[in-house]
């Protein structure tokens, strides 16, 4: 018996191949110590048999292979080991921590946020101020609120000082309107200075009989201070504004020929008039916007946004501007009044409402009503996809069910072909068999 054929041919095969292995990778080794060590873990790594039943080294690969059977395991209905599940736990960790290193959007928006700041361009060496992180969409989403949104509906909307002026009045009565309706405003709901306007507009007396009551410079002019104060007495300081209407009166008479200044020099050089009250006249007045009109909505919420910090409205003036789009200058005070009015009020801010609250655009957001605001959001479109499925003649499982009814209609349908489509005997030809129609065609005779 010859030695060759004593051994059994696979085991010999197997023995060869990773001696062949070996014999390779050691001769390797002589050449240097470290490739000495891959020497040693090369086999390991070739040898499948190996690399499924050891235990050092679990690849990733490996743990996928396992949850992939368990998957299939759950599926059927079986039930699933233990150790199965720590290795899902332990692959779903891994990936925890890969998002843990590349954080969501809302922190890193927070993180990069940053206020209107100088900067030097360092070509020209010229400063200009950089705007807010953020500014725009920040702005396009108050603004699509304050058209459709929560915002919408605002008390400024329809009784601001610019909604105020009487539109029967002659042009320059109008301004005058503005221009009192501004100086009433101040520390005052718009609400309330609505109603004082329209009694100064209809109850103030004329200056002379036969003339019109009413609102204008000459019945200004004529009224007793303490008619006019009882007129206005609901306003916030309507002592000192009666001194300042009856002085601002007697200003317009002499030194404006009766109209209201047209600049802002002009119009701040009036008693209880200063840059907001005369930015907001010019622009509403005159149709001419030369400065943003920044009152306690606008300084607050900007200040809030971290926009930049300021101590007081003026100041916040000079920020804005100084990265603030001209076009939007108008604009913003309107934009601002009624979404402080509405959603970011002074006392109980309405952050769950708030879509800058909601999408982590905001650094004063109030974190336990953005996060009830977000669970009452998705209840909310959960229920409308659940009526849009009822709706639809379905119920969650709405697909499925509409596939299956496409399918039994489809039955249905097959089942009368065959009825209205059964061969008659004049349709057989001579074996007695009927002509075929594609199914198609069938369908199209029976429909018509
Ligand atoms: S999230 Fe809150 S604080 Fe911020 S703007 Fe909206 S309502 Fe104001």
């Amino acid at each position: 018996m010859s030695p060759a054929a004593s051994s059994p041919p696979p085991e010999l095969r197997r023995i060869t191949r990773g001696s062949l292995a070996r014999f390779a990778y050691q001769s390797d080794a002589t050449s240097s110590s470290k490739e000495n060590k891959n020497a040693t873990a090369a086999p390991q790594v070739t040898d499948i048999e190996d690399a499924i039943s050891g235990d050092s080294a679990t690849t990733r690969k490996r743990k996928r292979a396992v949850v992939s059977s368990s998957t299939t395991t759950k599926r059927g209905g079986k039930s699933s080991s233990t150790t199965v599940k720590k290795e899902e736990e332990t692959e779903e960790d891994e990936d925890d921590k890969k998002n843990a290193v590349a954080p969501s959007a809302t922190p890193n928006r927070r993180a990069a946020r940053k206020p209107a700041r100088k900067v030097i361009d360092p070509d020209t060496q010229t400063a200009t101020v950089a705007p807010p992180s953020d500014w725009e969409e920040m702005y396009d989403l108050v603004k699509a609120m304050r058209l459709t949104g929560p915002a919408k509906d605002a008390a400024v909307d329809t009784m601001g000082c610019e909604r105020l002026a009487l539109p029967t009045a002659s042009p320059r009565d109008q301004r005058l309107h503005t221009l009192v309706a501004l100086m009433l405003s101040s520390q005052t709901k718009d609400t309330t200075n609505a109603v004082a306007m329209r009694r100064l507009q209809t109850e103030l007396p004329p200056h002379a009989p036969g003339a019109p009551a009413g609102l204008n410079l000459a019945n200004l002019l004529a009224v007793e201070p303490a008619t006019l104060n009882e007129l206005i007495w609901a306003v916030g300081f309507h002592n000192n504004k009666t001194k300042y209407l009856k002085q601002t009166a007697e200003l317009l008479r002499d030194r404006w020929a009766g109209d209201i200044p047209d600049s802002i020099a002009g119009l701040t050089s009036l008693p209880g008039v200063g840059p907001k009250m005369a930015h907001l006249c010019l622009s509403s007045a005159w149709g001419r916007t030369e400065g943003i009109g920044v009152d306690v909505h606008v300084h607050r919420i900007t200040n809030l946004w971290g926009w930049h910090k300021t101590k007081t409205p003026e100041e916040t003036r000079l920020a804005l501007q100084a990265w603030l789009p001209r076009d939007r200058w108008r604009e913003i005070n309107w934009l601002l009044v009624g979404f402080g009015q509405k959603v970011c009020l002074p006392v109980g801010r309405r952050c769950g409402d708030c879509e800058l609250g909601l999408r982590g655009l905001c650094k004063a957001a109030e974190r336990g009503k953005v996060i009830q605001g977000r669970k009452a959001r998705e209840e909310t479109a959960a229920i409308k996809v659940e009526a849009h499925v009822k709706a639809e003649g379905g119920d969650e499982d709405g697909l499925v069910i509409k596939e299956e009814h496409i399918k039994r209609e489809e039955e249905e349908v097959g089942s009368m072909d065959a009825i209205v489509n059964e061969p008659k005997k004049e349709d057989t030809d001579e074996k007695g068999t009927s002509p075929k129609l594609p199914p198609t065609k069938q369908r199209r005779t029976r429909r018509g």
